[in-house]
């Protein structure tokens, strides 16, 4: 019999990150249960508070006067034995708290004492009796037996015009009755059927591998087009027929609303849709209906990962490498390391699939942690696109000055007069300006890090984001001696101003951050392209995403360079896979399409090898790359971020920090420390962002003690220095 239990206490003060005991009186002995949410007296004042038991234990050492459990407060436990071993690993590997780690896997709605939402309906009762008989009773209670229990008292009298005083009379007498029916927030829109494919030879070798196989980690690399969604849908269907449950991730569902279309147009009404975008009530009730076993497919965001499901078979993450799968705030955990992990913990399947594989999930399918399944054909027979680069350099010795290549601008017109349509990618992202020689293609990097150096334009500096180096920036290229340095920079709205130039009377319209504030904005420009409202779309990277318009035939890649240019050591792997991403979208319909990539550095091997098609190519070159470099998976990175509004505090502590770690870890040579440094973005609303990069052996033992460090600094002095620590950041940004 337990008699004492261990509970995380729901208050976000990080003192009491640790797992208090209580003691559980003799009647709650019995009900008493695992990841149970309860009431506890919580310090000097014994306020009552929600806590979440984490461990039972029989004996304990009774050196203290314990306090009570006070209440259980659900009739189920909140989070299973198999949550609670996730979390307490998430917790180590996350350097961040318990309660971070449990709200993850609670919808607000519950502590917040959220009740699913009820609304009173009219039903028959008893037969009409003679002193009813006639109208307007008569017409009430034929309108609710041919409508029974469907509509509540004030939709009768609102929407029918039934006098609210008759219907009172019928109920006061028992003819019928009101009764409280739940009303679900989910959204139970039918789609249109999406039938059932007869799965081609290969499709067929993938799912006797994955169900036969030993291991339960899989990564599918197979093209854009080649029929994965049709596997994962098949072995959803498998699961289901064994009584087991499937998560679907997708990488945005704004962003990818075929998924959810073709997952409910073949299953049903019967899936939960789970992303950021759905209310507090809307999230209550789709996780409620999973933990009453209601559902037994969902498909939805990262935090998807974390549904109430008890029978869980399968795990698939689509489109794995991308970055949206990692979250920013802490914890700042990696959903296809949550994947792994709860494949471990539970001995589900773990479905990676995407056409460009992150180098690290290709690293492990290499050294035999993921079976790897490989598919090189297109399930509809569709041809891969013709790809182009076009050296801009050779533009400039002849001329040429624009934004636009000759063959670009050439394309184009061809496209117009065709009436086929366009789409032009500007991957520029955040604020990262880096400089270059227009002649030669030379970019200003850092010789410590082989990462590009950033223009500061308040300090007209150069900066390394990874170390801290700075330099002024020479106004003669170093390699050819040309004048023609520049900061690089182009916006979304630049082009389109060019287009409207060039092209008198071609239609455009823009997709980027600026565009698609609301909700509802990304889809109308998606629509009215789809509709061929438009003729050319120019947009940032939300449009290198599963977009599927038939009438598209050109893809121009305005500047390639600007990923390859981002200070991150994953730039090369970002620029691979957003070419390969966008030339997707090129001639998914029965014309050929064509795709145009403009680059300073057409001798770049991500370029080249995004180009052709290959993957494998461009894998080989980037590991040993990172093998060089000391980049992961050969090592671990810590980054320390600090930012506060105060800018000469912020740069004291940091380097107050900075100086207390490099003590810390004078006896570990393993471990390389880089700044501390100004972040690439300097300053976000109002907040000054300074970091410090951790190189090397990271241990969990390691990040908990350097977290120890940076609170014992700043507690004793100061707290308005805002520090989250990121273990394995995708970026610096
Ligand atoms: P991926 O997810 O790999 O990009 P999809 O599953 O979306 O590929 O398939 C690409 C296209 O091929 C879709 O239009 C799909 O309907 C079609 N398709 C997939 N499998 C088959 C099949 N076995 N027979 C016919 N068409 C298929
Ligand atoms: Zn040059
Ligand atoms: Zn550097």
């Amino acid at each position: 019999m337990y008699k004492y239990a261990g509970i995380i206490i729901n208050n976000e003060a990080s003192q009491v990150d640790k797992i208090f005991t209580y003691k559980i009186s003799d009647i709650m002995l019995s009900d008493i249960a695992l990841g149970q949410r309860v009431k506890v007296p919580f310090g000097l004042g014994n306020k009552f508070i929600d806590g979440y038991v984490l461990e039972l234990y029989e004996h304990i050492e009774e050196n203290y006067k314990m306090k009570y459990i006070k209440e259980i407060c659900d009739k189920f436990t909140v989070l299973t034995n198999e949550d609670i071993t996730l979390i307490k690993k998430m917790k180590e590997k996350y350097i961040c708290t318990y309660l971070e780690c449990i709200k993850l896997f609670l919808p607000k709605g519950i502590t917040k004492g959220m009740k699913q939402k009820t609304s009173s309906f009219v039903f028959i009762n008893n037969k009409l009796s003679l002193k009813y008989s006639k109208n307007p009773y008569k017409a009430i209670y034929e309108f609710i037996e041919a409508n029974n229990g469907t509509y509540t008292k004030s939709e009768l009298s609102k929407k029918f015009d039934f006098s609210l005083s008759s219907i009172n009379t019928l109920i006061k007498n028992d003819v019928l009755k009101a009764e409280d029916k739940i009303l679900n927030r989910f959204n139970s829109k039918v789609y249109e059927a999406y039938e059932e494919k007869v799965l081609n030879t290969i499709q067929e070798a993938a799912i006797s591998r994955i169900t036969t196989s030993k291991k339960n980690k899989f990564l599918i690399h197979g093209i854009t087009g080649s029929g994965k969604t049709e596997i994962y849908m098949k072995l959803v269907s498998l699961m289901i027929k064994e009584n087991k449950e499937s998560i679907i991730l997708v990488p945005e569902i704004a962003l990818t609303p075929q998924m959810v279309e073709r997952f409910k147009g073949r299953f049903g009404k019967d899936i939960a849709v789970f992303h950021s975008k759905l209310s507090d009530g809307e999230r209550y009730d789709e996780w409620l209906r999973i933990k009453n076993k209601k559902v037994k497919v969902a498909v939805g965001a990262r935090s998807a990962i974390f549904l109430p499901f008890s029978n869980l078979g399968l795990i698939v993450i689509d489109e794995e490498h991308e970055s949206s799968y990692k979250s920013e705030v802490s914890p700042k955990y990696d959903a296809v390391e949550i994947g792994i992990m709860k494949s471990n913990i539970l001995g589900c399947k773990l479905i990676l699939g995407s056409a460009t594989p992150d180098i690290k999930s290709f690293y492990k399918a290499k050294h035999n942690e993921f079976d790897l399944i490989t598919i090189n054909e297109r399930a509809d027979g569709a041809k891969l696109p013709e790809m182009t680069v076009v050296d801009m350099r050779q533009e400039l010795l002849s001329g040429n000055k624009s934004m636009f290549s000759r063959s670009l601008l050439f394309n184009i017109e061809e496209a117009l007069n065709k009436k086929e349509q366009i789409i032009l990618f500007l991957n520029r992202r955040g604020h990262s300006t880096f400089v270059s020689c227009r002649e030669c293609g030379y970019v200003f990097k850092c010789d410590n890090c082989d990462i590009s150096l950033t223009y500061h334009h308040n300090s007209k500096k150069l900066v390394c984001h990874y170390c801290g180096k700075t330099m002024k920036p020479l106004s003669v290229c170093p390699k050819c001696n040309s004048k023609y340095v520049k900061y690089f920079g182009a916006g979304t709205e630049k082009i389109e101003q060019e287009i409207k130039l060039k092209f008198k009377g071609a239609r455009t319209i823009r997709m980027d951050a600026d565009t698609t504030k609301r909700k509802e904005d990304y889809e109308k420009i998606y629509e009215s392209f789809k509709n061929g409202n438009a003729d050319i779309l120019i947009g940032t990277q939300m449009i290198a995403k599963g977009l599927d318009f038939k009438n598209v035939t050109l893809v121009g890649v305005i500047a390639a360079d600007l990923t390859l240019n981002l200070p991150d050591y994953r730039a090369s792997e970002r620029t691979f896979q957003l070419i390969s991403q966008v030339a997707g979208r090129a001639g998914r319909g029965s014309k050929e399409g064509k795709v145009i990539i403009q680059t300073y550095s057409p001798e770049n091997l991500a370029i080249r090898a995004a180009a052709a098609n290959d993957y494998l190519g461009f894998y080989d070159n980037e590991i040993s790359m990172r093998k060089i470099m000391e980049y992961p998976p050969f090592t671990k990175l810590l980054l320390i971020n600090m930012g506060s509004k105060k800018e000469d505090e912020l740069i004291k502590y940091s380097e107050k920090i900075g100086l207390k770690l490099k003590m810390d870890l004078n006896n570990f040579d393993k471990i390389k420390m880089l700044g501390p440094c100004p972040s690439v973005i300097s300053k976000i609303k109002e907040v000054y962002r300074w970091h410090i990069l951790l190189k090397g052996e990271i241990t969990i033992e390691l990040a908990e003690n350097i977290k120890k460090s940076i609170h014992e600094i700043l507690k004793s002095d100061y707290n308005e220095i805002r520090v989250s620590l990121d273990i394995n950041p995708v970026s610096l940004l």
